[in-house]
């Protein structure tokens, strides 16, 4: 039999009626893991989910990739359970599992709204305007939402890392953060009726990009927009110089290994964003994605695809705009938004055109 963890933890004096859970990678690639628990728990085996320990805490104990059993361990803890992994306090159910490589990974049960609350301190700053946080809420929990349907991994929905949505667990929550969550409880954003890929970025720079410019989806909104809104921030504008060395360095670490001497910008989309870059080699030259040439650079420190390029004598200096993908919501315009008056359904109808706000409760 395999137990459901997400029943368990919904028996219990859950204080929401309905219990949506995601599973979230919190810990990945590890030797060993910390583990610490104030109050009552009880720990199962992963997949026949037979008792194998119950405790009324735990003194922080490592737990090396050989006492994990092939079947792994969940733990569940009580109501009112203080649950810690390498420091961290997490709400919810964990999952300690090993992966093919014998390494340990952790995965943390919970649910989307408790989960949002440990999202929002790492995707806006909690001293922003409400309305700001309010929309990072919906526009997260929809995000959360639409991986959890098209996911395919069998062990967790969403990583907690900048690939997905950056998650701290309970240790990030902040009181304005909780309250735009519970705000907003249970609202989505819908295209067409569907739930969508709301992604979202730190600086879009002055516009916004479409999202066929990256991924293979027509999806009306997640079009370009025009934004006025993110004059302000840290990240509007930018310039980043390397060395030639640098840049070769950089490119045969991930895997183009070549001689350098020019890089040229062929194509451009039409929010200015760098489609195509031709690397002119000694030897040979090699066209790159403006994307997949951002990934290579470092994607903080090329820090979005909307860079000018320009030589002096061993150097190259990149001038460029905004931080990040582009597509969807521009976080910095949405504080730019909020300032000037505009409300979260607002923010959130600019830059997601045609989408709807529906609750799912
Ligand atoms: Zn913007």
């Amino acid at each position: 039999m395999i137990l459901h963890s997400t029943h368990v933890y919904a028996m219990g004096d859950h204080p929401r009626s309905t219990y949506n859970p995601v599973r979230v990678l919190v810990v990945k690639n590890a030797r060993s893991i910390e583990l610490r628990i104030k109050g009552s728990y009880k720990k199962v085996d992963f997949n026949t989910g037979t008792l194998l320990e119950e405790g009324k805490a735990l003194q922080k104990t490592a737990i090396h990739a050989q006492d994990i059993s092939f079947n792994g361990i969940k733990i569940l803890p009580e109501e009112r359970t203080r649950l810690y992994v390498n420091n961290r306090q997490f709400r919810g159910i964990i999952d300690i599992l090993k992966d093919e490589e014998g390494k340990v990974f952790v995965v943390n049960h919970i649910d989307i709204e408790e989960y949002l609350y440990g999202v929002l301190y790492h995707e806006v700053s909690h001293l922003w305007p409400i309305e700001v946080l309010k929309a990072q809420a919906i526009a997260a929990r929809t995000y959360a939402m639409y991986q959890k349907l098209v996911t395919k991994n069998k062990f967790f929905d969403l990583t907690s890392d900048v690939y997905s949505q950056m998650y701290g667990g309970r240790t990030s929550e902040t009181r304005s953060t909780r309250k735009a969550v519970n705000l907003t409880q249970g609202i989505v954003l819908m295209y067409d009726g569907k739930i969508f890929p709301s992604y979202y970025h730190a600086t879009c720079g002055g516009r916004t990009s479409d999202v066929t410019t990256l991924w293979n989806i027509n999806l009306p909104a997640l079009k370009a927009r025009r934004c006025d809104y993110c004059k302000m921030s840290p990240h509007y504008s930018w310039k980043k110089e390397f060395s030639f060395d640098q840049i070769k360095d950089k490119l045969k670490a991930s895997g183009y290994d070549m001689d350098i001497v020019s890089i040229k910008v062929m194509e451009r989309d039409n929010s200015g964003r760098v489609l195509d870059v031709l690397l002119e080699g000694k030897d040979s030259d090699m066209h790159l994605s403006g994307n997949k040439f951002r990934l290579a650079i470092g994607p903080n420190e090329l820090r979005s695809t909307n860079f000018e390029v320009r030589h002096r004598d061993r150097y190259i200096t990149f001038i460029g705009k905004g931080w990040g993908h582009g597509i969807g919501m521009c976080q910095w315009g949405a504080f730019g938004m909020a300032r000037e008056g505009f409300k979260a359904h607002q923010i959130l109808e600019y830059y997601y055109p045609g989408a709807d706000l529906v609750r799912v409760e």
